[in-house]
C-alpha cells in the first residue's frame, strides 16, 4: 500500500522573470514500512517535495496526497489536523522542549492532541529508543543523538502514516547519526513505520531501502538497497 503520492507535482515560485520552477511534474510513491532518502543538490527542490507532500506548503498543479487523503482539496485547518493526525516530523534541531523530561517530550503532541497513546505501542517505541533510565532527564542531560532519538520517537509516538525528516542528523557526528538513523531503521523494519528522509549525506542515505535523487526540480535518478560508495 502506499502511505504518501506525489503526481505530476509542480510548484512554482513568484511569477514572470522572476520565476522559479522548484518542482516540474513529480511522481513518487512513498509505500508503507519503506525508508526513502531524497537526494540532490542545494536548490534542487528536497525541501519544496517534502514540504508539498506534508501538506505544509500549497502546490501550483499536479496532486499529492496522504494516505487516502488528497490533500490540494483540504482547507489550512483540515492540513493541520491532517499533519497532527497522520504525519510525524523530525528536524535538523532537535526542537525538545527544554522544561520536559524525554518522556514528556515524548508524549506532548498526543497530550496536545488530546489523544492516548497506545501503551504497547509506546512501550515498544520506548524500548527501542536506547535510553533506559535517562527518561526522566531534561534534554540539556542528554548528548545530541539522546536528543534526537527523543525527537525521533516524540514523531513515532502517535503511529503516524509517515515520518518525514529534514536532514535529521545534520547537527549530529557520525556516531550520534548512525543510532539516530539505526532507530529509524529499526522502526521501518520492526514497526512498519514509513520514513521520508532528506539528506546530503551518504552514510545516512544508505540506511534508506532507496534513494530518489532530484536535480532542478525533477527525480533524476532512483536507487533500491543504497550503498554510501553508490551514492556518492
Ligand atoms: P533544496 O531543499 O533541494 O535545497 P528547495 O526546495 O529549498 O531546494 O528549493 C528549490 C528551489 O526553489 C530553489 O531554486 C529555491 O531557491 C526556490 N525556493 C525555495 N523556497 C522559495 C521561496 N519561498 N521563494 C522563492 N523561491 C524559493
Ligand atoms: P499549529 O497551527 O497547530 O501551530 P503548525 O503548522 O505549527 O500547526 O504545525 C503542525 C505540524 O507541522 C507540527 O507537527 C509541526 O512540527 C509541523 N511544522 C510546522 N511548520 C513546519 C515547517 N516549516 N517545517 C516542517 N514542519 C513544520
Amino acid at each position: 500500500a502506499v502511505a504518501a503520492r506525489a503526481t505530476d507535482l509542480s510548484k512554482v515560485y513568484g511569477e514572470g522573470e522572476t520565476q522559479v520552477v522548484a518542482l516540474d511534474r513529480v511522481t513518487v510513491d512513498f509505500r508503507q514500512a519503506e525508508f526513502t532518502a531524497i537526494m540532490g543538490p542545494s536548490g534542487s527542490g528536497k525541501s519544496t517535495l517534502m514540504h508539498c507532500v506534508a501538506g505544509l506548503d500549497t502546490f501550483s498543479s499536479g496532486s499529492a496526497r496522504i494516505g487516502d487523503t488528497e490533500l490540494g482539496s483540504l482547507k489550512d485547518k483540515q492540513l493541520t489536523q491532517l499533519r497532527r493526525d497522520k504525519i510525524g516530523f523530525i528536524f535538523q534541531a532537535f526542537n525538545l522542549l527544554p522544561t520536559l523530561t524525554a518522556l514528556e517530550n515524548i508524549t506532548l503532541p498526543m497530550d496536545i492532541a488530546g489523544r492516548k497513546p497506545d501503551k504497547q505501542w509506546l512501550n515498544t517505541v520506548i524500548e527501542m529508543i536506547g535510553l533506559s533510565g535517562r527518561l526522566s532527564h531534561r534534554p540539556a542531560q542528554l548528548s545530541g543523538g539522546q536528543q534526537q532519538r527523543v525527537a525521533v520517537a516524540r514523531a513515532l509516538a502517535s503511529q503516524p502514516e509517515i515520518i518525514f525528516g529534514d536532514e535529521p542528523t545534520g547537527n549530529l557526528d557520525s556516531r550520534s547519526g548512525a543510532e539516530v538513523l539505526g532507530f529509524l531503521r529499526n522502526s521501518v523494519r520492526e514497526l512498519g513505520q514509513t520514513v521520508v528522509m532528506v539528506t546530503h549525506d551518504p552514510v545516512a542515505a544508505s540506511y534508506a531501502d532507496r534513494v530518489i535523487f532530484l536535480a532542478d526540480g525533477r527525480i533524476v535518478n532512483e536507487m533500491a538497497h543504497p550503498t554510501a560508495e553508490r551514492v556518492l
